[in-house]
C-alpha cells in the first residue's frame, strides 16, 4: 500500500463512498513568509476529518498534513502549513476524509510564499489540471522541498478499483522507432507505441501513421481518433483537418488551437498568423494585436480598420528629414520635432 494516495485514487474512493464524504470548500489561501493559511468550510456529510494535499505540481499532490473535524457545516475552519520555501510555487487541496474513503477535489489554488510585500495573491486553478487518467503506483513522487521533515500520518483507504483500459486492443502499426506495437491510446485519442511511447496519428491521405513530433501544423480536436492539420490551401495562414475539412486558428497566447467556427467574431487579417477577434470594450480588435480595430464592412465581415492619422498628418517625412540635415530642426528625446528657426519659410517638398 503506498503511504500516499493520489488524488485521481481519492476520487476513486469517492465513487465508492457514493457521496457520503464532501470535499470542504476552499474559502481562503494566504501565502506569507514560508508559510501558507488555508481555510474552508464544512459541507454536510459523515467526516472524521481533512487532509491537506500538497506538491510542487498538480501531478504530484500528496498528502501533507491530517486534520481532525472540528466544525458544523458553514462554519470555518483555518490551518496553518509552515516550513515552506519562500518563491517556490506549491499547489493545494482540501479533502475530506471518513471511514467510507476519500472526498473528491473540490478546489486546487495555486500559491507562492515569499518574504511580505513581496506576496502575491493565491490562484484558484482549473481541476482539469489534475491528472486523472495518469496510473501510477507506488510512491517514487518526491515530496515537495520542505524545511523540515513533516509527520505523515495518512488514513487506510480501500485498494481503488482497477484503472479503466488505457489503449485499444487492436495494433495498428509496428512503430518505425522500435518495432514495437502501435495501439490506440484511448485518452488522449491518439496511437502510441507501447514499447517507446511515441505519439503516432494517421494520416488521412495515405492512411499512414505519422509520429506526431514531425507534424507541423499540429493535430485535430475533431476527429476521433486524431488527425493531421494542414495549412489550407485557400489561406496557408489557417490550418484545416485533414479528415473533416474544419478549419482552426492558433490562439494568440500560443496555449493550442481554436475552431474558426466556434468564433464569434472571426480572425484577424494583420498577423503572420490569422489570430481570433475579440471584444475589447466597444471594440472588436486582434487577439494578438489588440490595439488593431476591426469594423464590420457592408457585407457583414470584420475587417481591419487602419489608424486614423494623427494630428499632424500630413507632415512630410522628407521634409522633416531634410530639415533635420540642415540643423534648422532637433529631435528632442521622445521623438519631439522642435523647429530652431521657427520664421524661416517652409520648403515645399518637389516632387
Ligand atoms: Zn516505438
Ligand atoms: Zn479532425
Ligand atoms: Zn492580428
Amino acid at each position: 500500500m503506498p503511504e500516499d494516495i493520489r488524488p485521481w485514487q481519492a476520487q476513486q474512493s469517492f465513487q465508492k463512498a457514493a457521496g457520503a464524504v464532501k470535499a470542504p470548500l476552499i474559502m481562503e489561501v494566504v501565502p506569507g513568509s514560508g508559510s501558507c493559511q488555508i481555510s474552508w468550510t464544512k459541507r454536510p456529510g459523515i467526516i472524521e476529518g481533512y487532509i491537506i494535499l500538497l506538491g510542487p505540481d498538480p501531478a504530484q499532490l500528496i498528502d501533507e498534513m491530517q486534520v481532525k473535524d472540528e466544525i458544523l457545516p458553514g462554519e470555518r475552519q483555518t490551518i496553518n502549513l509552515n516550513c515552506l520555501f519562500n518563491g517556490q510555487t506549491y499547489f493545494v487541496a482540501v479533502i475530506a476524509f471518513a471511514s467510507g474513503g476519500r472526498s473528491e477535489i473540490s478546489s486546487l489554488w495555486k500559491f507562492v510564499p515569499n518574504q511580505s510585500l513581496l506576496h502575491r495573491k493565491a490562484e484558484k486553478v482549473p481541476l482539469n489540471l489534475l491528472p486523472r487518467n495518469s496510473v501510477v503506483q507506488g510512491g517514487g513522487v518526491p515530496a515537495p522541498a520542505r524545511q523540515e521533515p513533516v509527520l505523515h500520518t495518512p488514513k487506510p483507504i480501500p485498494t481503488p478499483p482497477p484503472p479503466p483500459p488505457r489503449y485499444g486492443p487492436e495494433v495498428v502499426a509496428i512503430c518505425g522507432g522500435c518495432r514495437g506495437e502501435v495501439v490506440l491510446k484511448i485518452e488522449r485519442r491518439l496511437y502510441v507505441c507501447r514499447t517507446c511511447q511515441v505519439e503516432y496519428v494517421q494520416r488521412a491521405s495515405d492512411d499512414k501513421f505519422i509520429p506526431t513530433r514531425l507534424l507541423t501544423d499540429g493535430i485535430c480536436l475533431c476527429c476521433e481518433p486524431r488527425r493531421p492539420l494542414v495549412k489550407a490551401p485557400a489561406d496557408e495562414k489557417i490550418l484545416k483537418c485533414s479528415k473533416s475539412g474544419e478549419f482552426y486558428t492558433r490562439k494568440a497566447d500560443q496555449s493550442g488551437l481554436v475552431k474558426i467556427s466556434e468564433l464569434e467574431y472571426g480572425i484577424c487579417s494583420c498577423c503572420v498568423f490569422r489570430y481570433p477577434l475579440v471584444r475589447n470594450g466597444n471594440n472588436i480588435v486582434c487577439s494578438n494585436q489588440p490595439t488593431r480595430i476591426y469594423i464590420r464592412n457592408s457585407a457583414g465581415q470584420w475587417i481591419f480598420k487602419p489608424p486614423e492619422p494623427e494630428s499632424g498628418a500630413g507632415v512630410d517625412i522628407d521634409e522633416i528629414d531634410r530639415a533635420l540635415a540642415e540643423g534648422s530642426a532637433v529631435m528632442l528625446p521622445g521623438g519631439v520635432l522642435s523647429t530652431n528657426s521657427p520664421r524661416r519659410p517652409r520648403r515645399r517638398r518637389r516632387s
